[in-house]
């Protein structure tokens, strides 16, 4: 079988063995597309079933959550944790509650972070799980009795050095804490085994802060390659979560201009520049609407259709809400406004078409593997901070993390130029990541 056609049936089986999982199917063929030329200098890899392997999960675990609301009604939703692969790290990855959580959606976000992970060049495999339980809108002793139940299964499968989850998309600061304290409850043992946790009990300075920090590492190293900078450039924001809010604070600090922000109901523009504080007030604070934004600020506006902010004039996108949120209708005019710079906050923001027009009109794009890939970094800091029962500073965490993240860029750029796509940023990434895990892989032996 030549390389195209053993892609072709390994994308057969995985469409095959899991009906509709249409996100997981994206992923996963993304990243198969740009391995050929991997795939055609190692045959081995082929020989020894490693994509097969590769696009298997290890470990699905699925589990009832039932919980009981503030009015005594009883409420149950879908737990999961996919523990995709552990070829060089115990699993790691975020847990995410949203309405919208299903199978495909973890398992997508569970086999981009193998290669995340990778990436980091820290020693961790890659994993993911979650609810289609939404915080938004519970009481706080909602939540508590929901990540109680949670927790009262998934403990048996997690561990210091065997699964280490953290947060994602509706998992922060409140979720991690009760989370933790269910699992230290259950089992007696004070260990790492949850990242992201609060400062007082075990948690990273700078974990907060990492995934939008090292985003705007990442990307003003891709623009340095390119003779360009955030100086002085205009950016526009998706999301006003914990990535985004992060981002925003450093795209700034790297002299750029936030112009607009948004939530799952709408988006703020705002010429004067966002106020950041203002946002953190609204969101991390009050748990409200970006809407709100609007009320302080006079010369802002706001618009109720999320997509539209893509059509605010930008030279510089940095999607941090959700998958598939920039279409190839969007992508077009973004590059119509002339956007030069996407780089990706959140996982899989833009969908195949959208990647097809950032091509095609040659603006720079960072992949999320690459791009977003300082959370899971400062997450394996934490890790090690924990071994060792120490703490370093903030400055120590943030020049780690700045370091890491300039390594990623230099490593994607060489991966890409090396098999012949110089600044497809996306097949460098892809490449790069996966070959340190078929390494360990083929190690391994047929595991
Ligand atoms: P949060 O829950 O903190 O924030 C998510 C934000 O996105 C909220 O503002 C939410 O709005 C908004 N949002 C959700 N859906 C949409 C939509 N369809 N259109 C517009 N806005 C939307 O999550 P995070 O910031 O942690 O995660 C954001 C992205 O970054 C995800 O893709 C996640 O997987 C990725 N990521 C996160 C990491 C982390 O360390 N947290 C690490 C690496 C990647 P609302 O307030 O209405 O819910």
């Amino acid at each position: 079988m030549n390389v195209n056609e053993y892609i072709e049936s390994v994308l057969a089986t995985v469409k095959k063995r899991n009906p509709g999982e249409a996100e997981f199917y994206q992923a996963v063929s993304e990243v198969l597309d740009t391995l050929r030329p991997v795939l055609e200098a190692h045959p081995e890899y082929q020989k020894a079933g490693l994509i097969e392997r590769l696009v298997e999960p290890e470990k699905i675990i699925k589990f009832r959550v039932p919980w009981v609301d503030d009015s005594g009604k009883v409420q149950v939703n879908r737990g999961y944790r996919i523990q995709f692969n552990n070829a060089i790290g115990p699993y790691k990855g975020g847990l995410r509650f949203r309405d919208n959580v299903t199978e495909s959606v973890i398992k997508f976000l569970g086999f981009e972070q193998i290669f995340k992970n990778s990436l980091t060049g820290l020693p961790i495999g890659g994993g993911k799980g979650g609810s289609d339980f939404d915080p938004k809108g519970k009481s706080d002793a909602e939540v508590m009795r929901f990540c109680q139940s949670f927790m009262t299964e998934l403990f048996k499968y997690i561990g210091a050095d065997t699964d280490v989850p953290a947060g994602d998309i509706g998992v922060g600061a409140r979720e991690i804490g009760f989370l933790y304290g269910q699992y230290k409850r259950l089992t007696d043992l004070y260990e790492g085994v949850l990242t992201g946790k609060g400062l007082t009990y075990g948690g990273s300075l700078a974990r907060k802060e990492a995934t939008g920090f090292g985003l705007c590492y990442f990307t003003e190293e891709m623009l340095k390659a390119n003779g360009k900078s955030f100086k002085g450039r205009t950016v526009v924001i998706s999301g006003s979560g914990n990535v985004a809010i992060y981002a925003a604070v450093k795209a700034t600090a790297l002299g750029g201009k936030v112009v607009a922000m948004s939530d799952s109901n709408g988006f703020v523009y705002d010429p004067d520049g966002i106020d950041i504080e203002l946002v953190k007030q609204i969101k991390e604070v009050g748990r409200g609407r970006i809407s709100e934004y609007v009320k302080t600020k006079p010369n802002a506006c706001y618009g109720d259709k999320c997509s539209d902010i893509w059509g605010v004039k930008c030279d510089i996108a940095l999607p941090c809400a959700t998958q598939n949120e920039i279409n190839g209708e969007s992508a077009k005019k973004l590059v119509e406004n002339g956007c030069f710079c996407v780089s990706e906050g959140a996982n899989m923001p833009s969908t195949p078409d959208a990647i097809e027009v950032y091509q095609s009109s040659g603006i720079l794009f960072g992949p999320a593997k690459a791009a977003n890939a300082g959370g899971v970094a400062t997450s394996a800091l934490e890790m090690s901070q924990n071994s060792m029962r120490y703490s370093w500073t903030f400055d120590e965490v943030d020049g780690k993390l700045h370091d890491i993240m300039v390594n990623i860029f230099k490593n994607v750029e060489s991966a890409a130029a090396k098999y012949g796509m110089p600044g497809n940023y996306a097949a460098g990434a892809n490449i790069a990541g996966f070959l340190k895990v078929a390494d360990a892989m083929m190690a391994q032996g047929i595991v």
